[in-house]
């Protein structure tokens, strides 16, 4: 359960693996920014190129990565030099020019860094990265830009470039630029080493692709299609992997107790014990800049730029959450463990490696859901249609695909986006594992975007089963789930880059933690009748997916929920308490241990403790992976405001599209959510959304407040 694992509802779902979120959008507080620019988009006349067509070559991605770092350079140092008055054309303009320079630079190198097919081009983006990651953090600290748009007057401004500023100056004062010159330089040097040691911790973990050995015998209850998919070497060995392909069925259908346990263990165990080093590193770090800036603790700095605000509403909500998911737990777990008895009498416990397996006997058993079903009706093409469908109705929005459009390894697709007919960005599609690839799913702006100049793209990247000769590539509805997810990213991103003024309030100028409210939304909908019955249909006969398997997955879904927010409670948990103390006297092993324990109701294995070794996103989000949980209280209190018949037809998805997506980080979050609800969100929906299996009982659990919410 705590390596990757697959939840209820489409939700947080993979979180418990790697929640795959857009590093874009996560990493570092400085000064991200990018994107975009453009609003009527329509003036550019000639296409803009696929980005990659530029940089398939190791020599043209070093050269454009260059040449980006260098007019980023020449733009900062213009900027302190402006003699006269301080005007949003001689100051804001060039700062905006910088940030785009620099996200498009660090964002293209992560792209290389995680999904290049050869290693030495993605050697290159990492060193790049780690340069635009550099550079960010050095114009964090460059008082003379601090200094240049403190004196700007932005009082006759519109309300986006005053937003713009304002939320700027914070950002530079977070990261220390008003203190002594000696403190820069310490914090400079701090935060380039944590930049390396993130990158490593990372590559440690996609690096560490472990396998186990498995007989065929052992793969009694998996799918057909995944044994064919595995045939036995000459030695009666089946190869399986910690890719999530090979992870996922094993962990859900495989009835060997042996199999599931080794291979949750062998995807626990990646990069343990090599990442320790590193993450203690990082830890001390973290707590030296934290405490530098004047904060108690990293935990508590690292919410002052979000919504949360401080580390007390952080662990607040972090105990509010176990609080209301507990009651919910405690009734599904008992049914676990009836099924449980179904076949061991005496059984007391369920252990990690069984609940998802148990999980799915009790859907089939209770709810009379067997998932493997529903994958017949989850061939790879059709859901990509499907998603694209659902995305243009949804969003209103027209993607075009383009044939023969150069990339980075075989089997990428491009999309055209077009908004009343007008383009507006592209989103990429890369799908297929390769060795060193990055794991999870993730998003990528490659390009910010900015009238005049450029139009947004964004990569999405995963690892799905695909379709080949015989092969259907078959998905799980988590994979489903988890493509809306991100697709969801790569729209926000584009909406929120075509509308606005300045390359940095595009959605990356939010708080941190809401940046998983779009996302997280948009993954509902593959689970709704309406959306699924639109793309749902067999392999083999292409019948659509009959009406009773739709119910019985609906009734099914609803299942688990309470348990997997305890789950997710405890990664919270570990994240913040991790980053909420003094480094130096943690014992890694037992900390992560205890802090699992104190959550989950499963029993877990004695060397549960290693689980940090793999848990990439102490490295990106470090105290903050509550976030997908807070995110997701905003998103049930957003999604009740439509209909779950149809969520197409109100007014309420442009309103959604309008108040919500396009303003990108023009305003604060807060305001985001208060213009699309008429109030700040609160936990009632959440609660309801926990509890509905049980719905039909009378038992009211009181609504827990969002507390702190507010900035
Ligand atoms: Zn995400």
């Amino acid at each position: 359960m705590y390596g990757y694992s697959p939840k209820p509802e489409g939700t947080v779902i993979r979180a418990l693996r790697q929640r795959g979120v857009p590093k874009a959008l996560s990493v570092r507080m400085v000064l991200v920014a990018i994107c975009f620019l453009w609003g009527s988009a329509g003036a550019q006349r000639t296409p803009q190129p696929p980005f990659w067509a530029a940089v398939s070559t190791i020599t043209d991605f070093e050269k454009s990565e260059n040449a980006r770092l260098a007019e980023a350079q020449a733009a900062i140092e213009s900027i302190p030099l402006v003699r006269g008055t301080r005007t949003v054309d001689n100051t804001l303009e060039p700062f905006d020019e910088a940030i785009l320079q620099l996200e498009d630079a660090r964002y293209l190198a992560m792209l290389v860094q995680d999904a290049h097919p050869t290693e030495a081009f993605r050697d290159s983006g990492s060193v790049f990265l780690q340069k635009a990651d550099r550079m960010l953090d050095s114009l964090s600290l460059t008082r003379g830009v601090y200094d240049a748009l403190l004196t700007l007057d932005v009082s006759k401004s519109d309300p986006v470039t005053q937003y713009y500023v304002h939320r700027r100056l914070v950002m530079f004062r977070l990261a220390g630029v008003d203190r002594s010159q000696a403190d820069r330089e310490r914090l400079q040097k701090l935060r380039g080493e944590l930049v390396e040691a993130q990158s490593t911790f990372s590559r440690n973990i996609n690096e560490d692709n472990k396998s186990i050995l498995a007989k065929t015998v052992d793969l009694d209850g998996l799918p057909q299609d995944y044994i064919d998919r595995h045939k036995p070497d000459a030695d009666g060995g089946v190869r399986i992997t910690t890719d999530g392909p090979d992870y996922y069925p094993v962990i859900t259908y495989a009835k060997s107790d042996a199999l599931r346990r080794q291979l949750l263990q062998a995807t626990n165990d990646r990069a343990y014990p090599k990442n320790r080093d590193v993450l203690l590193q990082m830890m001390r770090l973290r707590y030296e800049i934290a405490t530098l800036l004047g904060y108690p603790s990293w935990a508590d700095y690292n919410a002052a730029s979000k919504m949360a605000l401080n580390a007390s509403t952080t662990s607040a909500f972090i105990a509010s959450l176990d609080q209301v998911a507990r009651p919910v737990a405690r009734r599904e777990f008992e049914m676990l463990l009836a099924e449980k008895r179904k076949s061991a009498r005496d059984a007391a416990d369920i252990r990690d490696d069984e609940a998802e397996y148990l999980r799915e006997r009790l859907r089939r058993s209770t709810f009379n859901f067997d998932s493997k079903l529903l994958r017949s009706y989850l061939p790879a093409a059709a859901v990509k249609q499907g998603l694209i469908d659902t995305a243009s109705k949804f969003f209103q929005l027209t993607f075009q695909q383009e044939v023969g459009v150069p990339a980075w390894a075989p089997n990428v697709e491009t999309w055209d986006v077009l908004d009343k007919g007008v383009m507006v960005g592209r989103v990429y599609l890369d799908l297929q594992p390769r060795p060193g690839k990055y794991q999870g799913a993730e998003t990528l702006p490659v390009l910010s975007g900015k009238i005049g100049q450029e139009l947004p793209e964004a990569v999405v990247v995963a690892n799905y089963a695909t379709a080949a000769a015989g092969d259907p590539g078959l998905m799980e509805l988590d994979d489903v789930t988890e493509l809306f997810h991100e697709f969801g990213h790569a729209v926000h991103r584009i909406l929120s880059s075509s509308r606005l003024r300045w390359a940095g309030t595009n959605n990356r100028n939010l708080e941190f933690d809401f940046i998983e409210v779009p996302s997280q939304f948009f993954e509902k909908f593959p689970s709704l009748p309406i959306v699924l019955t639109s793309f749902a249909r067999h392999y083999q006969t292409h019948q659509p997916i009959p009406p009773d398997l739709m119910a019985q997955m609906n009734r099914a879904s609803t299942f688990g929920r309470g348990m997997y927010v305890l789950d997710s409670a405890a990664l919270d948990s570990l994240s913040f308490e991790l980053y909420n103390r003094k480094p130096g006297e943690v014992d890694l092993d037992v900390f992560c241990s205890d802090q699992l324990r104190g959550h989950t109701l499963l029993n877990l294995p004695s060397d549960i403790g290693r689980r940090w070794a793999s848990f990439d996103h102490l490295a990106d989000y470090s105290s903050a992976f509550y976030t997908y949980d807070w995110d997701k209280v905003i998103v049930e209190d957003f999604f009740n405001q439509f209909s779950r018949d149809n969520p197409f037809t109100s007014d309420v998805a442009s309103r959604y599209r309008r108040t919500v997506l396009e303003p990108g980080g023009s305003m604060s979050a807060n305001d985001l959510v208060k213009n699309f609800l008429g109030r700040p969100q609160n936990m009632q929906a959440y609660q309801n959304w926990l509890k509905e299996e049980f719905q039909d009982d009378s038992g009211k659990q009181g609504s827990v407040a969002l507390t702190g919410s507010t900035n």
